[in-house]
């Protein structure tokens, strides 16, 4: 899609969506709330097209509250908040029909090469399964309905023999409906490949307007769509804010109706944290089209330096020292737009800097595709590997 196209696609209006409506439960209000639904891929699984990222939040009554506004699907991970993310919702699901929700977890296989994004001969599928089984004793549950595979960055990754003998396995056993992963880097590499496997059932990928010129990945979900993959959003917001400081916030609101209008994009997973953030995520629904205002500031947005990194991987290889940038710039996402200190604490260190990775660099070599001023950046999140990790204990 290029530039042209942007306003184009925002213009498509929200094609292969369905109207639905539902009375508010919890309030017993007779307001009624605007659910746009799509099918999300060949799992057959009719869900709103917005759903709940609960990696940040912390409030099981948020939940109760997204699960009576109509959420049906719930995105977390095995290392989310240490386990508790997983705990909490084990907690508040307990009281509900087993078939009233969608869970989606994710397990992150050892022995990924940062570099290449490769799994090696460190990967062990046994490890894999056992940390899986911990996720299921958390959520209480005998089965999830995603498994995802955390945040997969190369072909060879998608294809790894040993891990999907594994996987197919536990879906064999029951204990997952479906099996995906999630992505946030060489995203049309891996979705690609995932569309030509034929293995997985569903993706959750990094999708904003942020790449609406992106040729590569508008084609390669388009791709995976043909072929059956439910796709799932997440980074709609692009990293919420433009500055560290979080006085500049982009329009949240119209960049979440950016990604849905994609037709290719099934449902989003937004991580609000509030009753006020659930809220205004929901109110796309009652009208996906966006307004010219909103063009307007996707439009202004697009071409600004802010806190997210498209996970391009143009960077690759750029680097004298070998560092991971991507990953390293998704930790300054976590940190200045997200505030989710734990996570990227966790991503930081698991990453094993030098104290000071670039401080004797006379001059960077890295040129970033968004212009980011990679060292500054690095320089800030490296400081996360000298925090304590007990600092985040719930
Ligand atoms: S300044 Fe940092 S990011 Fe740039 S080349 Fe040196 S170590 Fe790599
Ligand atoms: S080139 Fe820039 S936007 Fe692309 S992965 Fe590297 S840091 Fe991120």
């Amino acid at each position: 899609m290029d530039r042209r196209n942007f306003f184009k696609s925002a213009a498509l209006g929200a094609s292969g969506v369905m109207l639905g409506k539902t009375a508010l439960a919890s309030s017993g209000s007779e307001q009624e709330s605007h659910l746009v639904y799509r099918t999300l891929g060949r799992t057959g699984l009719r869900i709103p097209v917005v759903s709940m990222g609960v990696m940040r939040a912390d409030n099981p009554n948020l939940v109760r509250a997204a699960l009576d506004r109509g959420v049906v699907l719930f995105d977390t991970a095995n290392n989310y908040q240490r386990g508790n993310n997983e705990r909490m919702l084990g907690e508040v699901f307990k009281d509900y029909p087993r078939d009233s929700f969608i869970v989606a977890t994710k397990v992150k296989p050892t022995g990924t090469d940062r570099q290449t994004g490769h799994l090696t001969s460190e990967t062990d599928p046994e490890e894999f399964d056992r940390m899986f089984r911990t996720s299921l004793e958390r959520l209480q549950m005998d089965y999830v309905d995603i498994l995802h595979v955390h945040a997969l960055s190369s072909r060879q990754a998608v294809t790894y023999e040993p891990l999907l003998k594994k996987l197919e396995q536990i879906k064999q056993d029951g204990r997952a409906r479906f099996i995906g992963f999630s992505t946030h880097k060489n995203m049309p590499g891996v979705i690609d490949e995932a569309a030509e496997s034929g293995f997985y059932d569903v993706i959750l990928t990094s999708y904003n307007f942020q790449m609406a010129d992106w040729k590569e990945m508008n084609d390669a979900l388009e791709k995976a769509a043909a072929a059956g993959i439910g796709l799932i959003a997440m980074k709609t917001m692009a990293g919420a804010f433009f500055d560290n400081d979080r006085t500049r916030p982009i329009n949240v609101k119209a960049a979440l109706k950016w990604a849905l209008l994609n037709p290719n994009i099934h449902t989003a997973i937004p991580g609000y944290t509030s009753f006020n953030e659930l809220e205004e995520s929901f109110s796309v629904m009652e009208d996906l089209n966006l307004s010219d205002d909103e063009m307007k500031d996707l439009r202004l947005a697009r071409d600004e330096a802010s806190l997210f990194c498209l996970g391009c991987n143009d960077c690759l290889g750029q680097c004298r020292k070998g560092l991971s940038i991507p990953d390293l710039m998704r930790g300054y996402m976590y940190t200045y737009g997200y505030r989710a200190y734990a996570e990227a604490r966790a991503l930081v260190t698991s990453l094993g800097l030098p104290s000071e990775p670039c401080s004797d660099c006379v001059e960077c070599t890295v040129t970033c595709r968004r212009g980011y001023q990679v060292a500054e950046r690095i320089s800030r999140v490296a400081k996360w590997k000298d925090v304590p990790a007990d600092l985040f204990m719930a």
